[in-house]
């Protein structure tokens, strides 16, 4: 058994849903077989930040074919293999490879082989709808930082397009879906203390805002594309968002659309109250032309 000691090479950040690739590794893991490749297509889901879930397809190997029920980071030292939280280091340690797990029913001995020519195919059709929701997501959350640039009464660290990052200070969780998003906010003493103001919060009043900005920057039809340092698994990587007059940059390691050119995104917001702090709920939803 030889575990690779570089990063998988990933091609999804281009948009790539199939690769040609061979197998480098394959181990038994709980009535599965953990399959890494040299180069994949799969999106897989990041337990450190998992907001876009692992991508659904096949491995086929021959005339072999094998679906992918999940789809992890890894960690290995050469000697162990950790799947997700399981990775006694971070994404990006020295002297660690991080790899896209592959994970595939059956039993022992029949699953493929270590050195074989595979191909992976991703069902393009999911990618495309969960690359629409993490794209409106960015977007959404730019708006909601405009639209909440008021409250602030102390200075704090920017978004990607000038305002106050309400977002990167507040968020709770964010789960991106097909056409989708779900961003829970809480507005808790600390976020007080840097100077955020509730007073007043009207939720419908602030979505309005926002879903106004948003129709703004998507009648623009703005390219959207993926800036890397590189091809490995745990090369940076930025969603760039070329508004004009204003380039938006993120840094991501998910998949998106290629531009707003037809796109719709509206969101709704909620507030209520979680064992007596304040949660501010943004639920994105994404339509995409037909052709798309
Ligand atoms: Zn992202």
């Amino acid at each position: 058994m030889t575990l690779p000691t570089t990063d998988t090479r990933v091609t999804y950040p281009s948009g790539a849903t199939e690769a040609a690739s061979r197998i480098l590794h394959v181990e038994q893991r709980g009535g599965r077989h953990a399959v890494l490749l040299d180069t994949t297509a799969f999106h897989p889901v990041d337990h450190a930040w998992p907001d876009q879930g692992a991508d659904r397809g096949v491995l086929e190997v021959a005339d072999r074919s094998w679906a992918v029920t999940d789809c992890v980071v890894g960690a290995t030292d050469g000697t162990s293999l950790y799947l997700g939280a399981d990775s006694p280091v971070r994404k990006g340690t020295e002297g660690w490879a991080f790899v896209v797990v592959h994970l595939i029913d059956g039993a022992e001995g029949d699953g493929p082989a270590e050195g074989d020519d595979a191909v992976v195919r991703v069902e393009a059709a999911q990618r495309a709808a969960v690359s629409a929701g993490h794209t409106g997501c960015h977007l959404a959350s730019l708006a909601l930082n405009r639209a909440l640039a008021g409250r602030w009464k102390k200075d704090v660290a920017a978004d990607a397009l000038g305002a106050p990052n309400f977002d990167a200070l507040a968020i709770d969780t964010t789960v991106i879906s097909e056409f989708a998003s779900v961003d829970r906010y809480r507005l808790g003493r600390s976020l007080r203390r840097k100077g955020f103001s509730l007073e007043d919060l009207d939720a419908g009043a602030t979505a309005a805002a926002v879903n106004a900005t948003l129709a703004g920057w998507t009648a623009t039809g703005a390219p959207i594309s993926i800036g890397t340092d590189g091809g490995g698994l745990t090369d940076r990587r930025r969603w760039v968002c070329d508004l004009p007059g204003e380039r938006a940059e993120i840094p991501c390691g998910g998949t998106h659309l290629t531009s707003l050119a037809g796109v719709d995104v509206t969101v709704r917001l909620e507030l209520s109250e979680e064992d007596g702090t304040p949660v501010l709920q943004m639920d994105t939803r994404v339509g995409v032309p037909a052709s798309a």
